[in-house]
């Protein structure tokens, strides 16, 4: 498969209730009301089980990262910037479990390094170039992925005390 210029990583969440079980398939019949498909050749070499999905990765309240779309198809998850971007969903809707948090920083670090995006809040300053929660980009409306991802990326990563599952001691 060809490579494509991947500039920006883009963090949402499935809205659905925190800490309770959602899997790929779930997500890929959600995908697959809402008319995303991916190209028949692509699934057929990844994935083949998951048609629709819109996302690249889906990490589980259990801190396991699945595996969405290939890295190197064009994802369903942001519209305008679908191209050049790769699309990591957290399971819940604004409280993430240690385990969570942990696959979100190795994930996003991982990601970071490989496609060489800068490790900074992407906004229409710096042209959306980076990482960002889908709230982030201009014209949309929805809340997800349910923080800030700028406070996070500030935070050095670490989980945000007023989004965190589990009851810190
Ligand atoms: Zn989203």
């Amino acid at each position: 498969m060809a490579t494509r210029q991947i500039d920006l990583i883009v963090i949402h969440c499935s809205a659905t209730p925190n800490g309770r079980w959602t899997s790929t398939l779930d997500i890929d019949h959600w995908h697959a009301e809402r008319g995303f498909r991916r190209q028949s050749g692509a699934a057929a070499h990844y994935n083949p089980d998951l048609k629709s999905i819109g996302y690249h990765w889906v990490l589980y309240p259990n801190g396991a990262r699945a595996t969405g779309r290939h890295a190197s198809e064009v994802g369903a998850h942001a519209r305008g910037v679908n191209a050049r971007s790769l699309g990591i969903c957290l399971v819940g809707t604004d409280r993430y479990t240690y385990a969570q948090w942990g696959a979100l920083l190795d994930q996003v670090r991982h990601l970071c390094a490989t496609h060489h995006v800068p490790l900074q809040h992407a906004d229409a300053r710096n042209g959306y170039v980076g990482v960002c929660g889908h709230r982030d980009l201009a014209g949309v409306a929805k809340t997800c992925p349910g923080f800030e991802v700028a406070d996070w990326l500030d935070q050095d990563l670490l989980p945000l005390a007023d989004h965190l599952l589990e009851t810190p001691r």
